[in-house]
């Protein structure tokens, strides 16, 4: 079994990927070519966002973004110690500080009070100067938006939401991609929404960013090729992949509603044994992961026994962010949560071609690997 079974829906559209990359050898126009902007158009459209910049990577996204926001020396960035690499990764290039936040336990997303409690630390040292929080949309669940952007507006922060897994999920009638200043998701493609190979895309309402984005993403253009207005770097996602990805979201919404499916069937079935994943009230995950919490001192036990069922398993992530070698001494406050999650989660394959049967076989072995252990989890 796969944890993520990408050749299931390559199989399922085969054929219109194999014509979409055939129309751009035909047409020759790799880099910046019709395609790009036909995705920005309709990815701009599904998010209910005025514009998406498409680029390289979700990495190179969320750098783009903090270089448009300005932020540098000086300037403290918050964001969760629970979370991919990449998100803390992009800020000490800028020469911002980064500031660790710890989570909430229930949804694994940026907890609102530590995030207070780190602002007033940081106001009350007076050295830095709080500046903009990243928030990431974990798992595929959008971040606590509502009070995040409260305590953004009450501190006069920046606020930037990290949708590389939440592309897909909502809160009420917004859209991952719509929260904060900006927000940034990739195309990687184990990523809900997926290309062949590596993209991203920076989503704004505000026209002054977007246009800068678009700007540092080609080398900091001005109003020509060679009329350079800043600096910036080369980050822009091929058109072959932009080809690709159109084909991607013209199924994107039936593979939500079969995460949406999946989660609910593992969700009915394991409930009452594992802790399972909570989905706020109002709120739609994109289950970009099926993550579950068990003991930690048997995990590894866990997934060996479910690996001997031929049941994939992965620990995301297994060290939090403030813990990371390439980012000791960084500023935070208490991440207790955070350290505990990385300790205890344990995600299940998840994927919209996994069959009411794999899921039954999946659950079933989790449910007798518990019993075997002789343990309630
Ligand atoms: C994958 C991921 C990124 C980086 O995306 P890439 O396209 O791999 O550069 C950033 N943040 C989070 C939360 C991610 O999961």
């Amino acid at each position: 079994m796969q944890f993520i079974d990408l050749n299931a829906q390559l199989t399922r559209i085969r054929p219109q990927v194999d014509q979409a990359i055939a129309r751009v050898l035909n047409h020759g126009k790799f880099i910046s070519g019709p395609e790009v902007s036909e995705l920005e158009k309709k990815l701009a459209e599904f998010t209910g966002v005025k514009h998406c910049i498409s680029c390289a990577n979700g990495t190179d996204a969320l750098s783009l973004s903090l270089a448009a926001l300005n932020l540098g020396p000086g300037d403290v960035i918050f964001t969760t110690a629970f979370s991919f690499f990449a998100t803390a990764e992009v800020v000490p290039a800028t020469g911002a500080s980064v500031f660790f936040v710890d989570i909430d336990p229930l949804t694994y997303n940026l907890c609102p009070a530590s995030l207070e409690r780190a602002i007033k630390q940081v106001e009350a040292e007076a050295k830095l100067t709080p500046k903009a929080v990243i928030a990431v949309d974990l798992f595929g669940l959008p971040a606590n938006y509502p009070v995040i952007s409260q305590l953004c507006q009450t501190y006069q922060l920046r606020l930037i939401e990290d949708a590389a897994q939440g592309f897909g999920g909502a809160i009420g009638q917004q859209r991952s991609g719509g929260f904060g200043d900006i927000a940034t998701t990739s195309f990687f493609p184990a990523k809900p929404l997926g290309c062949l190979g590596d993209g991203g895309a920076i989503f704004t309402n505000d026209d002054a960013l977007a246009e800068v984005c678009r700007s540092l993403r080609i080398h900091g253009q001005g109003t020509d090729k060679y009329d350079n207005v800043r600096i910036g770097q080369n980050s822009r996602l091929d058109t072959i992949q932009a080809a690709i990805l159109l084909e991607k979201l013209a199924i994107f919404e039936d593979e939500l509603v079969s995460r949406q499916r999946v989660a609910q069937r593992y969700l009915m079935r394991l409930n009452d044994v594992v802790t399972c994943p909570i989905v706020p009230d109002g709120y739609y995950s994109a289950w970009a992961q099926f993550t579950i919490r068990v003991p930690a001192s048997r995990r590894q036990e866990i997934m060996q026994m479910l690996s001997v069922q031929d049941i994939p398993s992965m620990v995301y992530y297994a060290k939090p962010l403030h813990l990371q070698t390439a980012l000791l001494g960084s500023l935070q406050v208490d991440c207790t949560e955070a350290e505990i999650a990385s300790e205890s989660v344990l995600s299940l394959p998840m994927h919209p071609y996994l069959t009411d049967n794999e899921i039954d076989g999946i659950c079933q072995a989790v449910i007798q690997t518990v019993a075997k252990s002789g343990q309630q989890v």
